[in-house]
């Protein structure tokens, strides 16, 4: 993913930036991959390109905490191409993708296979998270120190979750050592087993097994035991209310070492999207109740929750075709995370968009989230009343497998600006 050296200017946009708090009509200035500066509309003559964009909202690039980009090993699901045109599509200049490919990512010649790929392949930045144990072991510890310096953002046990407090006590510590904050999926397998989706009216109406909330809840509140273990903790797809309570009552103990994620689909639906959707509804963590998804919605606007991921999960058609109780877990989001934050986030735009750039940023010490000078060129223009319906064959993503199929959303990425190069323009993926 090579930068772009030919300034480009942002012409006429209203620049909502929630890195800086600027917000208001102004020009937006790029050159040599970086953001140049600001200027009142029309004040400064441009420089280089020019891109008009007729009173549309101009932010900082959106980042993913979370993406299964499912190469190497499942490119039947997802590639790197076709998950990072994904994303660019959606709005995200920067994706964090998870190890859980084939074979994991978890020790350096791995990850410099990985590196090379995505330098042939990204249309986005791609920041990688490592495996914290060697080919998803939980006794055999890969090496933090090495994926560090393999240029690892964080490290993870997501998708398969550490289960005893050693194991646990264990992976923080390392973690720390290694300067690498913990990812961690919470979730008690003894408490989950079985379940498909979640446990409640749902899963009695269908007769299906069913995964009860403290599956996760008391996994949440194991992580959040450890806090002398020193470094830092972020909780991945947190999605009940039981959650949220673990992680404010841990607030004080943790102070600035403790983050946490959702994902739009764990505040715009709630279980009876299953009933509709059947398997493309099936994730891990489960969609919740009502009451779960209000208490999810609210801990993002309070900020609690200072990140929505998408978990983007593509799976193949056939594979979701088993049915719900043999098919696998994990939905795709990255082409539906922004609409739907906006569609169902009761915020001010700043503060949505907050939780898709600098907030994420944050979580990570990623570069981006801002547009002051000397940032990362990294943009999204979005129409935010735009309205549109969700056709997951339209997709760059291999993956069909979303619960906002036939959704009506409003608001939508309109350009994606990756280091100075635009990417995506009004519907289509700008080739060089
Ligand atoms: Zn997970
Ligand atoms: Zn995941």
């Amino acid at each position: 993913m090579a930068e772009r050296t030919v300034p480009l200017t942002i012409r006429g946009g209203n620049i909502v930036d929630p890195g800086t708090g600027f917000c208001g009509p102004a020009d937006l200035f790029l050159a040599g991959g970086r953001v140049v500066g600001l200027a009142a509309p029309g004040e400064q003559d441009a420089v280089g390109e020019v891109l008009d964009v007729a009173g549309r909202v101009v932010c900082p690039g959106l980042i993913d905490l979370h993406v299964h980009l499912r190469e190497p090993g499942q490119s039947h699901k997802e590639t790197i191409a076709t998950g990072t045109r994904a994303a660019v599509a959606g709005g995200f200049t920067a994706v964090c993708c998870m190890p859980n490919t084939t074979p994991v990512l978890d020790r350096p010649e791995r990850l410099r296979d990985l590196h090379e790929r995505l330098a042939k392949h990204a249309m986005c930045r791609v920041y990688v998270i490592g495996a914290v144990c060697l080919d998803n072991d939980p006794e055999r510890p890969a090496d933090l120190e090495a994926l560090a310096r393999c240029g690892c953002v964080a490290v993870t046990d997501d998708a398969f979750p550490l289960q005893t407090q050693q194991q646990r006590r264990n992976a923080l510590q390392r973690a720390a050592a290694a300067g690498l904050p913990f990812v961690a999926h919470c979730e008690d397998k003894g408490l989950s087993a079985g379940g498909v989706i979640n446990e409640g009216a749902v899963s009695g109406q269908l007769g299906v097994p069913g995964q009860p909330d403290r599956a996760e809840s008391e996994a949440v509140a194991a992580w959040l035991e450890l806090a002398d273990c020193g470094g830092r903790l972020h909780l991945a797809h947190i999605s009940a209310a039981a959650s949220v309570a673990a992680i404010a009552g841990a607030r004080a103990t943790w102070g600035d070492r403790l983050t946490a994620e959702t994902a739009p689909h764990y505040f715009a639906l709630n279980e009876h999207a299953v009933l509709e959707h059947g398997a493309n509804a099936k994730m891990n963590p489960p969609l919740r109740t009502e009451a779960d998804r209000k208490c999810i919605l609210q801990a993002v606007k309070d900020g609690l929750i200072s990140a929505v991921a998408t978990d983007h999960a593509p799976h193949a058609a056939e594979e979701k075709a088993r049915g719900l109780m043999d098919a696998p877990f994990g939905v795709v989001g990255l082409e539906t995370a922004l609409g739907a934050s906006l569609s169902t986030l009761p915020m001010a735009i700043t503060d949505i968009l907050a939780r898709l750039s600098s907030g994420p940023a944050q979580v990570l010490a990623l570069p981006g989230g801002h547009l002051a000078p000397g940032a990362p060129a990294d943009v999204t223009i979005l129409d935010p009343e735009e309205h549109w319906t969700v056709v997951p064959s339209a997709f760059q993503s291999m993956g069909r497998n979303t619960p906002f199929a036939g959704v009506n959303l409003r608001g939508r990425a309109w350009a994606t600006i990756v280091g100075g190069r635009l990417v995506w323009h009004d519907g289509h993926l700008v080739d060089e």
